[in-house]
């Protein structure tokens, strides 16, 4: 174990709680669970583990904040300065959030200055954007006006996973308050304490009490709880496909909607008149950042074949000098989150080995690596066959195929031809077959001569197929989080 390592351990403060109208509370049956640091596998802290009863708790808070407290009876704008005083708050606290996230993750340390930068960033957007939400009129008959305005679902769950607890909070989190929501939210049983803080910050800078409320726990538990529950008026879910599938049946069951950001498997599409200069560093990248535990990481390279070799022998160059260390050695690449990720990872690095998948480049482990740290070693395989688990399967882990293509048009299907459907990315200084390219993908975000990883807080992101439906971020998700009532007045 690092000796930066230890000492930040001992930084983390000994327990944290549940925020629940305005006050923080243990779970109400007193359990708890461990924070492990998956940097060296220590416990960091507790947590409450929160059971239904906790949940109901939170919901009905929220529901008297949305019916009864001050937030309903603020204007739009009063709401919104909220909104950027919270952002103000994350970034004067910004080393003790953003040491929060990186113990918390694994994730190297300027990862998450770099997170905590965005979450705040993601209050100042949707606070400055909360008396932006306009409706619209509609010609009618005549001796009629028709407005159609928007209105707060009334609460909204928040389920939120660990690869990115702080953005992901953000981004759903301060796009529902700022159309007037209030909010449950139940962070991931393996990366919450940023979150805590951040509401207990918010209760700070005047947030009323029961507006934004956050209950920590196991999945099948507190997030199957608030899923469920009957009180909650929309639900915005972010983790994987197959908890995806209960989160739809649940809201389903209440008749209620739900946005769902899911997995992905994106390729990125490399022509041979590419930039290679420009695409080898950002190809590395799009698979190593977070150590590939990313929604959108791009995850495929496709490669027109007469380019593949020389394409594929520049990446593998750069794959070689990829560092994997512990979050406070700062290196391109931290663990994976837990030891099941990283068995899941090398489940898959071993079969596609077994499977004959020539191995074209690895990253290096740091030397002095905590023993007990959940730490794999970022993979290049190619040329992968299409139909292999690992031309197909999101992996969640620093692994990369390598795959040739003939033309254009097989570079569509291929790059199509997944269950997924997130980001994608061309590379090609052909203008119009870029273009042509980017209209071809079925996805949710095409970048051409770059590759975003999720790209901007200013830009609507979601998936189409397995990947999920619904978007957030930008001013897309404002409509996500409230709904559309046409007021028809006759005045004739
Ligand atoms: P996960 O689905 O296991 O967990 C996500 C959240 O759901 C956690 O808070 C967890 O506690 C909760 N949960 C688990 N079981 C539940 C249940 N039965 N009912 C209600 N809630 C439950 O996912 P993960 O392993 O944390 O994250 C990895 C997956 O998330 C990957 O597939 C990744 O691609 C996806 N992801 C998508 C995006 C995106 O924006 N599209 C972003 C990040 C991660």
């Amino acid at each position: 174990m690092s000796t930066q390592t230890i000492a930040a351990t001992r930084a983390v403060a000994p327990n944290y709680l549940n925020v629940v109208d305005g006050r923080s509370v243990a779970a109400l049956g007193g359990a708890t669970l461990d924070v492990v640091g998956p940097s060296d596998g220590a416990v960091l802290t507790q947590m409450p583990r929160s059971g239904a009863e906790d949940v109901d708790r939170a919901v009905a808070a929220a529901r008297k904040a949305f019916e009864e407290g001050p937030w309903g009876r603020m204007t739009a704008t009063e709401r919104g300065r909220l909104l950027c005083k919270l952002g103000e708050a994350i970034l004067a606290n910004h080393d003790e959030l953003s040491f929060l996230e990186s113990v918390d993750t694994g994730k190297p340390a300027r990862q998450g200055k770099a997170d905590i930068t965005a979450a705040a960033r993601y209050f100042e957007f949707y606070g400055t954007a909360a008396d932006k939400v306009h409706g619209e009129t509609i010609p009618f008959l005549n001796g009629y006006t028709v407005a159609v305005v928007r209105d707060p679902h009334g609460v909204t769950g928040h389920i939120v996973p660990w690869n990115y607890p702080a953005q992901i909070f953000g981004r759903s989190v301060a796009a529902s308050l700022a159309c007037g929501n209030t909010c449950v939210v139940k962070p991931a049983e393996d990366a919450c304490l940023s979150l805590i803080r951040i509401c207990e910050l918010a209760l700070e800078v005047g947030f009323p009490p029961g507006v934004l409320n956050l209950v920590t726990g196991l999945g099948e538990e507190a997030g199957a709880a608030l899923s469920s529950h009957r009180g909650i008026d929309f639900i915005s879910f972010t983790g994987s496909p197959e908890v995806g599938t209960l989160i739809q049946a649940a809201a389903a069951k209440n008749h209620i909607g739900c946005t769902l950001e899911l997995g992905g498997k994106s390729p990125q599409v490399v022509f041979k008149d590419a930039d290679f200069d420009a695409a080898v560093p950002s190809l590395v990248n799009a698979i190593i950042q977070n150590g590939g535990q990313t929604c959108s990481a791009g995850s495929r390279m496709l490669v027109e074949r007469p380019a593949y070799d020389e394409l594929v022998a520049r990446v593998a160059e750069r794959f070689r000098t990829v560092r994997v260390g512990a979050w406070d050695m700062d290196l391109d690449c931290g663990p994976m989150i837990t030891p099941g990720q990283k068995k899941r990872v090398e489940d898959f690095l071993a079969r596609a080995r077994a499977d004959g998948i020539p191995v074209l480049a690895e990253g290096q482990l740091a030397p002095n690596l905590p023993p007990n740290g959940y730490y794999v070693a970022p993979t290049l395989f190619g040329p992968v066959p299409r139909s292999n688990r690992l031309a197909c399967d999101e992996v969640f882990g620093p692994v990369l195929s390598a795959i040739p293509f003939d033309d254009e048009e097989d570079a569509v299907r291929l790059a199509n031809g997944t269950d997924f459907g997130l980001v994608a990315g061309v590379w090609s200084r052909d203008a119009k077959r870029s273009m042509r390219v980017a209209r071809a993908m079925r996805c949710g975000q095409v970048f051409v001569n770059g590759y975003g990883a999720g790209g901007g807080i200013e830009l609507p992101f979601g998936g189409v197929k397995k990947s999920g439906h619904g978007r957030e971020k930008g001013f897309e998700a404002l409509y996500e989080f409230s709904a559309s009532k046409t007021v028809v007045i006759n005045h004739g």
